[in-house]
């Protein structure tokens, strides 16, 4: 790869995971059917979703038409028909050389949606609505870029598997937030990107504030929410639409102290800090905030 690409990479301003996420892309090291397939590991490397090509990284984040009706919406520099490549750094520098930095973020983090759209997909979630991710972009990078000027809360989750071992665990840097619903609303949707992130599908999601809790739960079944938080509500319905199996229950906020020492954890970093076990369970999602 490039010093370009590289450098470039490291000066956008999102998260340090899609950073990772976008060096994972330059490098071609994503877990796709065609690397799968590369490796031995299956046979097959159709792409599931379209069936219409191997599923290359550039055939998923790009070509697969499910990726250009996402694109499509996309501001116009985005979208599909103006760029051709025939592999995946091309298509990188191409775009490195076209677009601005604050373009670049968008191109990277709608990638990273559509990557884990894929990924939920494969594992028996439904699409969503293409205009839905191309909002849920726009929002991911406006929450994020007013985050850096303001007082922050701290999240922490964890993810232990059916035997109370914890496989993963986070730490991070939240908005400042009006009250306490707020804050476990927001613990609660990172916990669950983090555990689709993390590869766990099937979750028990716990938190410790039952209002939230019973929102999160009623939301699954009607999926309409009009409280002022409702879009958060939204974005948490979209992702557990995605899971295998998914339940919701409230439990003691004495049930959740590791999970508090983490979210105060978050106060003394920069942006988040995650530890994974390699081994995968059936986990249950431990939620919370501190302010
Ligand atoms: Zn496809």
């Amino acid at each position: 790869m490039s010093d370009l690409v590289w450098s470039t990479l490291w000066r956008l301003h999102i998260p340090n995971k899609l950073k990772i996420f976008g060096w994972r892309v330059c490098h071609d090291i994503l877990p796709t059917r065609e690397n799968l397939a590369r490796k031995r590991i299956i046979e097959d490397r159709t792409c599931e979703i379209c069936t219409r090509g191997d599923e290359s990284a550039l055939h998923v984040l790009w070509e697969c038409s499910v990726a250009q009706d996402v694109w499509a919406g996309s501001i116009r520099k985005l979208q599909k028909g103006i760029c051709e490549v025939r592999e995946i750094r091309q298509l990188v520098e191409s775009m490195i050389h076209k677009l601005n930095l604050e373009e670049l973020e968008l191109f990277f983090v709608q990638a990273w949606l559509i990557w884990s759209q894929r990924n939920l997909v494969l594992h028996g979630g439904k699409l969503q609505d293409p205009t839905r991710l191309v909002q849920r972009a726009e929002d991911f990078l406006k929450e994020y870029r007013e985050d850096q000027d303001i007082p922050a809360t701290g999240i922490g989750a964890v993810i232990r598997n059916d035997s109370g071992e914890v496989m993963a665990a986070i730490s991070a840097k939240g908005p400042a937030v009006f009250d306490s619903e707020e804050a476990e609303v927001l613990a609660c949707r990172k916990a669950v990107e983090f555990a689709v992130d993390s590869g766990f599908y099937s979750v028990i999601i716990e938190g410790d504030n039952c209002t939230v809790m019973n929102s999160i739960q009623s939301m699954s079944r009607t999926r309409a929410n009009i409280s002022k938080l409702g879009h958060f509500y939204e974005d948490i319905g979209c992702i557990i639409l995605g899971l295998q199996e998914v339940s919701i229950s409230c439990v003691s906020r004495s049930a959740n102290t590791v999970v508090h020492s983490l979210a105060r954890h978050a106060r003394i970093i920069e942006d988040e800090v995650a530890w994974l076990e390699l081994v995968y369970g059936v986990p249950g999602i431990y939620a919370g905030y501190n302010i």
